[in-house]
């Protein structure tokens, strides 16, 4: 590679465009002083990035580059330079042949760059010359006066020689990057332990109050279930309860209006009655007063007859005569009376025969009412004597199957009746007892053993086994009783399971079986826990780590592994059979004492005898009336004869009863006959006044009596109310639960919540629950998500944490191999350096010595850089004892030592030789002449012996004042011409 073409426009005094072509030799450029020669090196530094104002040489800012006008020029507003290098050997690892690297800038202080033409960034322009040997550290670009700086330099900048020489710069960079990623990574490292530290006492409190809210809210919700159930279930039962009562207390409340009304018409009527007797008792006094009355009437008329018989005697014209039509007289009237009595009496005897036709025939209706009732009776009994000889026939046929072994399979069968097997017990099933309730819970859990038998040794079974494969009868299995061994849950288990909701028991604790058969019954059952519903048994499962079978009451079961097994139990086994013969037995003896009830139903009345005794009164009323009926007719034949008689005897004599005595026998008569009827009146007055009187005595008794009973009532009705009352209250406690503890309607609750398990184990699990709630105390449900968060913010930064502690490792490792590479390279270039420097030293001095010294050799990475010399003929000195040229001289060896062990491209040097004599200028000039082919070299000299070395040389000048102008000669061709 090399700088083939230099362009610049209002660069400094470059006011015009200059292109300067370079060739791959040795340039020189010359011209007086003051004609913008070293501006051409400034010019290639800015734009290979140089941002210092001081080394460009300006004042105040990078707008000092551009042109600020001259007498004749105005001043520009744009300065640009453009450096062309040639890349056809790809020394820049770009894919492209020619590279141009252009920089602009604006009066206004802004900077553009350009890569090819294309903008770019600063750095891009940086990075590409990195490393590259031509850089802004890469000392191939010596300006003016710099060279004895390299002699003047501490050792510590001197260091930087080497550095670029070593090519770490790029390392150093990377060092450096890392070293602040380093930095920022501690920082962030420190920043988030600071948090963790801060966020760990928060999460270990948060985490008890997270864990104990997650209980909270699991037995809450287990409470609910349990609970709403229990709540729906019991309004239920109540609401059931309310109804009925309020049925009871209707019907209470219609009979005490009933008994009410009643009394109160009782009342009415037994008054009524009371004023019906009063009247009676008034005309019976009157009936007195006036049968008195008719008594002395009687004896009055009775004496004035005799008077005026006896009177009427002495008138007479034949006493006889006369005697018997007084006396014919005296028989007609009392005949005459005799007749109107009778009639009454007939007619009173023909309304009594009516009044008891009456009740005859009510009668006969309400014996009809009763026939029926007694006919449905009679039914009733048919029925219940039917069914009860059918539950008879089903348990007697039952009874038999069980007898014949049941359900039982013919295999088992045959064994159990032979009797010729010795050692034979039974099945297991047959040798086990159990409660009702156990019973499917025992069936799923015994499963196919409820068919083992029971046998005393394995011999026994051996036999038996022979005897069913003899006769080909199928298969069976045999508990030996010497051999099985019991099974149990352990005592942690059961400690575990005491605490648990819905355990009831062991199986083999809740059934009943012989002593000899222990062993049996635990081997099958000592290790089976039974549950009230599955929820719970899978929870239980879950605590004892699936370690033992349970079942439920309702028949599932979760296998020992946690598997399930549920379903319809469709089989008939020995242990159903056996309680569905219980059942049907229980259901026998309800029917009998049923049955027991209906037949000593009592539909007994009086009511055949008082038709019997009503039809006899009425025959004999009859038969009355019949008598008196022939006494009528008897008696007025006799009334007819003697008034025949009595006619006849007036015809024939002309004697006739003085007017005075008929009247007064007739008046006497008939006062007899009034009193006779008054008496009669009076008797039947005092008849109706007794009966009156009992009818108001059994008033008053069924008043007392209804008295008692609506007092009954009332009070049933009391406590009725208070009851009620009482229900009411506990149902809207319960309603209220539902609603404010759980938001749900009666409705809602009873059809979405069932309880499935018994009522009473429902309630001790809602009081274990809520004992449960109490334990746990303040409850912060809020805590769960907050924990959630404060955790997942602690995992996250943990993991940060852990990231950044990697990366600082990572970093110091990166940071650890960078140092080691550059000290490594650093040491090895400095020594190839030190070389070379004595090398060249010694060529350039002509004899001599020049070594490099390290200042710190412990600290490789800043160890200073000392320069020693010792010139020809002379003894070691310090550098600062060398005359200027020798100093020179020493920079110029150290600078070709660089380039000789360097692939260096391009080297700018401005008048480094200016401090040489000739003889030393011209050592030089021939060592320039070294790098032809290798390094290609753009001199700025006023030493004409320089000029000699050169290939191509420009002039410039500034005839313009203020304007620098180039002047090209090609020396070569000139020498050649
Ligand atoms: P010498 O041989 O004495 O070292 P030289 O040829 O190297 O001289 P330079 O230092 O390159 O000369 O140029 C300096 C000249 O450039 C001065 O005359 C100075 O006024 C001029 N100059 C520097 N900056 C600007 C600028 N921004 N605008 C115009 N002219 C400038």
């Amino acid at each position: 590679m090399y700088l083939k073409e230099i362009k610049a426009t209002g660069f400094k005094s470059f006011a015009d465009k200059i292109n300067i072509n370079l060739d791959n030799k040795i340039t020189c450029i010359v011209g007086p002083n003051g004609s913008g020669k070293s501006n051409i090196v400034d010019a290639v530094k800015w734009v290979m990035g140089e941002q210092s104002v001081k080394t460009l040489r300006g004042s105040n800012s990078m707008t000092d580059v551009i042109f600020q006008g001259s007498d004749s020029r105005h001043a520009q507003n744009i300065a640009m330079v453009t450096l062309i290098f040639d890349n056809s050997d790809s020394y820049l690892k770009v894919p492209y042949e020619e590279i141009s690297v252009s920089r602009k800038v604006y009066k206004s202080g802004e900077n553009e760059y350009f890569i090819n033409n294309e903008q770019c960034r600063l750095k891009d322009i940086q990075d590409l010359f990195l490393d590259s040997g031509i850089g802004k550290y890469a000392f191939n670009i010596i300006s003016q006066g710099e060279v004895s700086k390299i002699i003047s330099d501490s050792p510590q900048e001197r260091r930087s020689i080497i550095e670029e020489a070593a090519g770490v710069l790029k390392y150093k960079k990377r060092k450096e990057e890392a070293l602040k990623k380093l930095d920022k990574t501690n920082e962030n490292l420190v920043r988030v332990k600071d948090i963790i530290t801060e966020l760990e006492t928060q999460l270990e409190p948060l985490e008890e109050q997270s864990i104990k809210a997650k209980e909270y809210l699991k037995i809450s919700g287990s409470l609910e279930q349990i609970e709403i159930a229990l709540l729906a279930h019991d309004i239920t039962n109540l609401n059931n309860e309310l109804t009925s009562i309020e049925t009871k207390k209707e019907e209470l409340e219609t009979n005490v209006t009933k008994i009410a009304t009643e009394t109160s018409k009782n009342d009415l009527n037994k008054e009524t009655k009371k004023e019906e007797l009063e009247k009676l008792n008034n005309e019976i006094n009157n009936l007195n007063n006036e049968l008195l009355r008719l008594s002395k009437e009687e004896e009055k008329l009775n004496g004035e007859k005799n008077i005026i018989k006896e009177r009427s005697k002495y008138d007479a014209n034949d006493t006889k005569v006369h005697d018997n039509i007084a006396s014919l007289k005296e028989q007609q009237l009392q005949i005459n009376n005799r007749l109107i009595s009778l009639k009454t009496d007939i007619d009173i005897l023909t309304n009594k025969t009516n009044e008891i036709k009456e009740k005859i025939n009510s009668k006969k209706v309400e014996i009809t009412k009763e026939e029926e009732e007694k006919n449905n009776l009679n039914k009733r009994i048919y029925e219940h004597q039917k069914k009860i000889t059918d539950l008879d026939y089903k348990i007697k046929s039952l009874e038999a199957y069980i007898e014949q072994g049941g359900s039982t399979p013919t295999s088992v069968k045959r064994i159990l009746t032979n009797p010729r097997i010795k050692g034979i017990h039974n099945t297991i099933s047959k040798l086990i007892e159990t409660e009702d309730k156990y019973t499917i819970a025992l069936e799923v859990a015994l499963g196919g053993a409820k068919d083992y038998i029971v046998v005393n040794d394995p011999n026994n079974a051996k036999e038996a086994i022979n005897y069913l494969k003899e006769n080909k009868l199928g298969r069976a299995t045999f508990y030996p009783l010497s051999v099985i061994k019991p099974r149990f849950i352990d005592e942690d288990t059961k400690q575990i399971l005491r605490e648990e909701l819905g355990y009831i028991n062991t199986l083999s604790n809740l059934v009943k079986c012989d002593e000899i058969y222990k062993n049996i019954i635990m081997n099958q059952l000592g290790n089976v826990i039974v549950t009230d519903t599955i929820d719970n048994a899978n929870i239980i499962s879950k605590k004892i780590n699936n370690r033992y079978k349970i079942v439920t009451l309702s028949g599932e079961i979760i296998n020992v592994g946690g598997s399930i097994t549920g379903g319809n139990l469709n089989n008939r086994s020995v242990i159903t059979e056996k309680h569905e013969l219980e059942n049907l037995k229980n259901t026998r003896e309800k029917l009998k004492e049923e049955l027991k009830v209906l037949e000593e139903t009592n539909i007994t009345s009086n009511n055949q005898e008082e038709l019997i005794n009503l039809e006899k009164e009425k025959a004999l009323n009859d038969e009355l009336i019949s008598n008196k009926h022939e006494t009528y007719i008897i008696t007025k034949q006799e009334h007819e004869r003697i008034t025949l008689e009595l006619n006849n005897l007036t015809d024939l004599s002309n004697d006739k009863l003085q007017a005075e005595e008929d009247k007064i026998i007739t008046k006497y008569y008939e006062t007899v006959q009034e009193k006779e009827n008054t008496n009669k009146e009076l008797n039947e007055k005092i008849k109706s006044k007794e009966e009156l009187e009992t009818y108001i005595d059994s008033l008053e008794a069924n008043y007392r009596l209804s008295n008692n009973e609506l007092r009954e009532y009332e009070t049933n009705l009391k406590d009725i109310e208070i009851r009620k009352a009482k229900i009411s209250v506990k149902m809207d406690n319960m309603l209220e639960i539902l609603s404010n503890n759980y938001q749900i309607t009666y409705e809602k609750a009873k059809e979405k919540y069932i309880l499935e398990i018994d009522e009473n184990i429902a309630r001790r699990n809602v009081n274990g629950l809520k004992n449960q709630i109490k334990r746990l105390g303040t409850i912060n449900i809020a805590a769960i998500d907050e924990y959630e968060r404060i955790k997942t913010r602690f995992d996250f930064l943990t993991n940060q944490s852990n990231d950044l502690e990697e990366a600082s490792t990572t970093l110091l490792k990166i940071i650890d191999d960078l140092d080691g590479v550059m000290k490594q390279e650093f040491i090895k270039t400095f020594k190839n350096v030190e070389i070379e420097f004595n090398k060249v030293f010694r060529e350039l001095f002509g004899g001599g010595k020049a070594t490099l010294e390290l200042t710190d050799k412990q600290d490789i990475l800043n160890t200073g850089v000392d320069i020693v010399v010792t010139p020809p003929g002379k003894k070691l000195s310090t550098i600062t004892l060398l005359s200027g040229g020798e100093k020179t001289l020493t920079a110029i060896s150290l600078l070709f030592a660089i380039l000789n062990i360097k692939n260096i491209p391009f080297c700018i040097f401005d008048e480094v030789e200016a401090a040489l004599d000739e003889a030393n200028v011209d050592k030089v000039g021939s060592y320039f002449k070294k790098y032809i082919g290798k390094t290609q070299l753009i001199i700025i000299t006023h030493k004409k012996k320089t000029m000699e070395y050169a290939d191509t040389l420009y002039g410039i000048t500034m005839q313009e004042s203020g304007v620098s102008k180039l002047v090209s000669v090609k020396l070569v061709d000139q020498k050649k011409e």
